[in-house]
């Protein structure tokens, strides 16, 4: 199979499309299935192998049979973007490509900053001013990448450096870069090979990770690695939902508080769209009440800590069986995407602050009853 890229220099590579585990651990374990250059080794941080936890009280909450959380935040930098990193800057690497560069919500230039340093490549990062989780702009300042933040949002931004690439001053590493959802692929691979849901839910910004999805399963389907097809499901915020309609409606001004998905052009639209249709899913949007009420619940009835965009699917799957869309005999995956920790001042909607005592006793007593 030939494979085609048209960012910031053309690339074309012969894939090798049969399943062959590998001993890599994490996501180079499907090597075989991902696009790779020569036999110069990759750009990785052990990303991949994340925990898919079982979940009963959410299920029961949820109304569904069955249901499991896929722990992305378990990767290196704290989200499913390290997939499609590790991938995209292997093959930038090998390509000889001197810069990097992409427009992020947060956890894309995060995961950039930090593949950047691994592989020794500069990377600059467009971000929307004021815009991004405390966490996140913390961690692409430590990876010491260019953080630029545009007066605008991801909307402007992506705009601005797709721009900057098309004059061949960086590569961009964005997730209109089909090498990234290559990578991120690998997410669907290993839910299908520890389990056969009916159903696989996401929250959508850019589309690229549900996209990714749609591949994996009909490339899964076809080596042989699972025959199990769910459907893919989508989910939004209400002031940031351009494809929840299940056609798209570009948003002009995106408002959430889940920044990783305050998009209102989201650069997958199409492919997003399909992936949905064409595996019998759907979409749903939610309120930011609702999400904060989602992540507060994974964290509370479950020990799990998400980032706010990552509970968009438990709100989302709750909607859509009281809708009647989702049927209660279904065993559900939900993608929680991110780190809880990538974004701490969002927690004080929904938990109290601490409490403080005088270093005694009766204090303490008096402060705990
Ligand atoms: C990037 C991101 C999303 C959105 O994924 P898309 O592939 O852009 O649809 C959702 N949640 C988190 C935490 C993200 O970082």
């Amino acid at each position: 199979m030939r494979y085609r890229c048209e960012c910031g220099g053309l690339l074309e590579v012969e894939a090798d499309w049969r399943w062959r585990p590998t001993e890599a651990r994490g996501l180079w374990r499907y090597r075989s299935l991902l696009p790779t250059l020569d036999e110069a080794p990759p750009v990785t941080l052990q990303e991949g192998g994340t925990p898919l936890v079982r979940c009963e009280r959410l299920a029961a909450w949820a109304g569904v049979r069955e249901l499991s959380v896929k722990v992305e935040g378990a990767n290196p930098t704290g989200s499913f973007k390290d997939r499609g990193m590790t991938v995209g800057v292997t093959l930038a690497r090998s390509l000889g490509m001197k810069a990097l560069a992409c427009a992020s919500t947060g956890n894309t230039s995060a995961s950039l900053a930090a593949y950047g340093a691994r592989a020794g490549l500069p990377v600059s990062v467009l971000v929307p001013a004021g815009k991004i989780a405390a966490g996140k702009m913390a961690q692409a300042l430590a990876f010491g990448a260019k953080v630029i933040e545009v007066e605008g949002g991801f909307d402007e931004a992506m705009s601005l450096v797709e721009q900057l690439s098309a004059d061949g001053h960086v590569y961009l590493l964005n997730s209109l870069n089909p090498l990234r959802l290559e990578g991120q692929k690998t997410l669907l691979f290993e839910v299908l090979e520890a389990a056969s849901p009916d159903r696989v839910v996401f929250p959508v910004g850019n589309g690229g990770n549900v996209s990714a999805a749609h591949k994996a399963i009909r490339e899964a389907n076809a080596t042989g690695l699972s025959r199990a097809t769910p459907m893919l499901t989508g989910v939004q915020a209400e002031g940031a939902a351009p494809l929840a309609s299940g056609s798209y409606h570009p948003v002009d001004k995106a408002e959430t508080l889940a920044t990783a998905i305050r998009i209102g052009r989201p650069v997958n639209a199409d492919k997003a769209l399909r992936a949905v249709k064409e595996t019998g899913g759907a979409f749903a949007k939610v309120s930011d009440a609702e999400i904060f009420d989602a992540q507060r619940r994974l964290a509370r009835e479950e020990g799990l800590f998400v980032e706010p965009a990552s509970a968009a699917p438990l709100a989302g799957l709750r909607r859509l069986v009281e809708s009647g869309v989702v049927d209660r005999s279904e065993s559900v995956v939900l993608v929680a995407t991110g780190n809880g920790m990538k974004d701490p001042d969002v927690v004080s909607r929904y938990a109290s602050p601490p409490l403080r005592t005088k270093a005694d006793l009766p204090s303490l007593l008096k402060v705990l009853s």
